[in-house]
């Protein structure tokens, strides 16, 4: 799944192109992607408008438009936003296309059809709850403050659980925080109330660092993440743990393991990350 280096990929890879280019037309093959308003109203409300920029919070791409909406795009478990040829063939899944003036469209690819798509009012996210109730964005500086996080990083779950809680901290998916963990040398399953205040600064600090060393790598590609240009992500090579279970830890020769939190695999070094 995209997490928010591979969709803050996207987001860069797409700015330059998008901006400033006027919807021509908007060609919706699987309606159920829509989420607000309506497919009938969908359309309409974009034809003619202009894109100006794209914003991101947590995986949630936002579209800023010269109306009083914006269209926010959110790529589920496999969607892929790419630049298509106008006269090239679609590829297979694509289900959504915004036909630009430039000689080039917007095409929204998701074989998984988990992807979700809206357009609602400027800054009105309550048709989103996934947006209206997101954490704080460890990129965004005026959010991701220590004074912020110390008063959320708290409670009796497994610290895995609570990095994948995206109303708490946004943006963060299994990748990186079996990433982060390991840096900070934190068993996945410790309970988050147990760790130290040092602990959590340390996390707090880390989950920045990794995320913005991901987005430096043009994120991660596994299976299929690529971003708007066909570029594959650099990120896996660094990857330390993730899907890594079986092979020696690169820093002890400790088998790496692989265990189950919450439904998700997480991935962790037993001698490196101390429970
Ligand atoms: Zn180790």
């Amino acid at each position: 799944m995209p997490e928010l280096p591979e969709v803050e990929t996207v987001r860069r890879g797409l700015v330059p192109w998008i901006s400033g280019q006027r919807i021509q037309k908007v060609e919706l093959l699987l309606p159920r992607l829509i989420k607000y308003p309506s497919s009938a109203a969908f359309k309409p409300a974009l034809v003619n408008k202009t894109l100006l920029d794209i914003s991101r919070k947590g995986k949630y791409l936002i579209f800023e438009l010269d109306s009083h909406r914006e269209l926010i795009i959110h790529l589920g478990m496999s969607g892929r936003l790419i630049l298509g040829e106008r006269k090239a063939s679609l590829p297979p899944h694509t289900h959504f296309i915004l036909r630009l003036e430039g000689p080039k469209d917007l095409l929204f690819i998701d074989p998984r059809t988990f992807g979700r798509i809206a357009l609602v009012e400027k800054n009105d996210y309550s048709p989103v709850p996934g947006l209206n109730q997101l954490g704080l964005d460890p990129t965004h500086p005026d959010e991701y403050q220590w004074q912020k996080v110390q008063k959320i990083i708290q409670g009796n779950r497994p610290v895995k659980s609570f990095l994948l809680d995206q109303s708490a901290l946004a943006g963060i998916g299994n990748i990186y925080a079996d990433e982060s963990l390991f840096r900070t040398g934190i068993h996945p399953l410790r309970k988050v109330a147990e760790l130290s205040l040092q602990e959590k600064k340390r996390l707090f600090k880390t989950i920045k660092e990794v995320l913005e060393e991901a987005i430096q790598s043009g994120g991660t590609t596994i299976l299929t993440f690529m971003d708007s240009r066909n570029n594959y992500g650099h990120y896996q090579n660094l990857l330390q743990v993730y899907g890594r279970d079986h092979q020696p830890c690169y820093q002890c020769k400790t088998l790496i393991e692989k265990i189950k939190i919450g439904g998700r695999s997480s991935h962790f070094c037993p001698r490196c990350q101390k429970f």
